[in-house]
């Protein structure tokens, strides 16, 4: 080939990879609006690539200001991929009332260390909390870098493409969980309690606590990724 040729088709490849990384798929009309509540865990970019998807809109609303205000009619779903142990009851009023409004709620990772001081919220709307006090004995643990397998433990639309797979990510062990759930994927591993995924107890709204998600190696695992997807499409009402 001429040396021209060879420098044009090197340049447009990589112009096409600079692209398709840099360039949002665009959204369709309907598409379900997101609100990401982020804050008191580190995280990588690659978190936002489970929402790069032309049926999701997502906005990122980071700690402090998440929660501050009413937030029913700017999104159909909330994402808590956060920690606040403790929120200020007019934060709690507004979380309320998305929830009893009927929006849905997607809990990722860390935000089961959200609101362990507020029964209602976690034994009827989550389903699940991080023990940070011992409770019978019990007290919440971690650990990192665990290559895992998990599991469907029943049929249902959010496990849609998602069968038995391998992911490395970080595992809690020792969490209060209601004996509510229904429990959408577990795993064997010895560090983990073994539900890692799960449908809430909660009637007026969708709720699902996705325990998966530490890190970038997690983050960029597709069927974290599709899991994630097809669990806002369910909360919102689009996945039946
Ligand atoms: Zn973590």
């Amino acid at each position: 080939m001429k040396r021209w040729f060879v420098v044009l088709l090197v340049s447009a490849t990589l112009a096409g990879i600079v692209f398709s990384q840099q360039a949002w798929k665009p959204k369709r009309a309907d598409a379900v609006r997101v609100l990401i509540a982020t804050g008191g865990h580190d995280y990588d970019p690659e978190f936002y690539n489970a929402f790069d998807d032309e049926a999701i809109n997502a906005k990122v609303d980071p700690h402090p200001r998440a929660y501050s205000y009413d937030m029913r009619k700017r999104a159909d779903v909330l994402v808590m991929y956060d920690t606040a142990q403790t929120l200020e009851p007019a934060k709690q009023k507004n979380l309320r009332e998305f929830v009893e409004s009927g929006k849905g709620l997607v809990v990722i990772h860390h935000g089961i260390c959200t609101n362990v001081n507020w029964p209602w919220w976690y034994e009827e709307v989550v389903g699940g909390r991080w023990l940070f006090e011992p409770v019978n004995g019990k007290v919440g643990s971690y650990k990192h870098d665990v290559d895992l397998t998990v599991k469907p433990a029943m049929q249902h639309p959010i496990l849609n493409g998602i069968g038995t797979f391998k992911i490395h990510d970080e595992t809690y062990k020792d969490l209060w969980i209601s004996p509510k759930v229904k429990v959408l994927l577990t795993t064997d591993d010895k560090t983990s309690d073994g539900p890692v995924a799960w449908i809430s107890p909660y009637d007026k709204a969708r709720v699902v606590y996705i325990q998966l998600g530490h890190d970038r190696q997690a983050n960029m695992n597709p069927n974290w990724q599709r899991l994630v997807r097809n669990a806002i499409q369910w909360a919102a009402g689009r996945l039946n």
